[in-house]
């Protein structure tokens, strides 16, 4: 707390893993001797630097970057970028701590990594975007590279602004390198299901869940928070496997529509359009009722799947969820759901996906990608959506047996931080005092 004052959503990221970690320090008197956890903490090195740009109108505008690479003993620095004006430094700790243990659990050769800006995309035009963007790169181009760091995408960063980036960082350094961004368009580099792969391995992840259980998620009801990829997507796999989406949300309120979700409709609206949630109820006509402000956790449901932004769940949503006889959580975003949230359906028994794992499927989709630009090829969709179910049922049944292992049978939050932090550990101790 001392060392990092200020930077909240990081020290609560960090209480998480440190509480489920003692029994492997009770057993591995080493890490305690190598100072793991010290090093663990303390990110490789950090950037922030100044994004000077022009709007529309010919002002000035001036944001903050930021690159955080926290952990590179698995593979080169990996996680996404975030544009969102909430973007702080402690923000981006938490995001790339995090980042550290959901690649290590994809068993990918990946380190982990975060950056962002407090930039705000909302209302800004294309080219405002742009401009935005290429000034982003110009600092950001000389911390990057296929084998040192590789961003992707995150709140507010889409196939847009990872064009725009990507071709900035071609013109500064005259180098055609597919592999220093992921979640590229697919004429250019781009790997099938990458669009889709958070939201398709949380519900995969839910499903493994519940299969433990005796249970699936046909007929189930399901809520999703967000409207943004990760619950596009989710929305999408969910109606798949049979369940009933009813509500999804964003910022300013949230939608009921108790037909199921329009998924062809959301799409337009959000990916196309680029409007808002209460455009989608106004075309909805009268399928679907849009509640400005409150809480997307009061609609009753078997299934949630906060896939919005951190500590969007808190004690009390819980306990609504519960109440209203939830089965599962798992969580689309990082860190959506409050320390009390967790506590409060770890108590009555909900199935509980935490992000480091349920989430996990975006970035080892873009592992994938970079695999694909390495060996210059481009895998058909069907390929790439097998690799990922394989990846989340193996994420699976590492954080399950993990779990077990520990005598904490069924808690994905201790089977997750073990599982991830031993291979980054391992790693580290092979490689030296570093
Ligand atoms: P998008 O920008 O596509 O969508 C974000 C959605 O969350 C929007 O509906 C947005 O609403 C809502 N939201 C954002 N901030 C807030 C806030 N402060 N309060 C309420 N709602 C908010 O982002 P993604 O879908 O990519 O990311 C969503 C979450 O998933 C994040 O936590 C991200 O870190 C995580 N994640 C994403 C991955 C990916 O592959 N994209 C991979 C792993 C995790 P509004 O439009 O009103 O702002």
């Amino acid at each position: 707390l001392l060392r990092n004052p200020g930077e909240t959503e990081f020290h609560q990221a960090v209480l998480e893993v440190l509480e489920t970690l003692g029994p492997v320090f009770a057993e591995r008197a080493e890490l305690a001797d190598a100072r793991i956890l010290e090093r663990v903490l303390e990110p490789e090195r950090q950037v922030m630097f100044r994004v000077p740009w022009t709007d529309d109108t010919g002002a000035v505008q001036v944001n903050r970057g930021f690159r955080v690479e926290f952990n590179s003993a698995l593979g080169p620095f990996k996680g996404g970028l975030r544009f969102h004006p909430s973007v702080n430094l402690g923000i981006i700790k938490f995001l790339g701590f995090e980042q550290v243990f959901k690649n290590a659990l994809t068993g990918l050769s990946i380190g982990g990594g975060k950056g962002g800006s407090d930039f705000d995309p909302k209302g800004r035009s294309d080219a405002e975007v742009m401009r935005f963007c290429q000034s982003f790169m110009t600092e950001l181009h000389r911390h990057l590279g296929e084998h040192t760091d590789v961003p992707a995408g995150d709140i507010g960063v889409g196939g847009r602004e990872i064009g725009f980036l990507f071709g900035q960082y071609r013109r500064i350094t005259n180098r055609w390198e597919a592999g220093v961004l992921t979640g590229k368009g697919l004429g250019w580099g781009g790997s099938q299901a990458r669009t889709e792969a958070t939201g398709y391995g949380n519900v995969l992840f839910t499903a493994e869940m519940l299969k433990t259980r005796g249970e699936d998620l046909d007929g189930r009801q399901v809520v999703v928070s967000g409207s943004g990829n990760v619950a596009i997507y989710s929305v999408e796999k969910a109606q798949q496997l049979g369940a009933n989406v009813v509500a999804v949300s964003d910022s300013a309120g949230y939608v009921v529509d108790d037909k199921g979700i329009d998924l062809a409709l959301l799409q337009q609206v959000k990916e196309v359009d680029r409007g808002r949630i209460s455009d989608y109820a106004d075309r909805r006509g009268s399928a679907a009722r849009y509640i400005e402000g409150g809480s997307v956790w009061d609609v009753p449901c078997d299934v949630a799947l906060p896939s919005a932004t951190q500590n969007e769940l808190d004690g009390d949503a819980a306990r609504t969820l519960v109440r209203n006889g939830v089965i599962a959580v798992s969580e689309g975003a990082n860190m959506p759901t409050t320390h009390e949230g967790i506590e409060v359906l770890r108590e009555a028994g909900v199935a509980f996906g935490p992000g480091k794992a349920a989430n996990a499927g975006g970035v080892a989709t873009s592992g994938l990608e970079m695999a694909q630009n390495a060996a210059r090829e481009s895998w058909t969709f069907a390929r790439a959506e097998d690799r990922l179910t394989e990846i989340m049922q193996d994420i699976h049944t590492a954080c399950f047996e993990t779990a077990e292992r520990y005598g904490a049978p069924g808690d994905y939050v201790l089977g997750a931080n073990i599982s991830g932090f031993e291979r980054v550990a391992d790693a580290m101790l092979a490689q030296g005092v570093i």
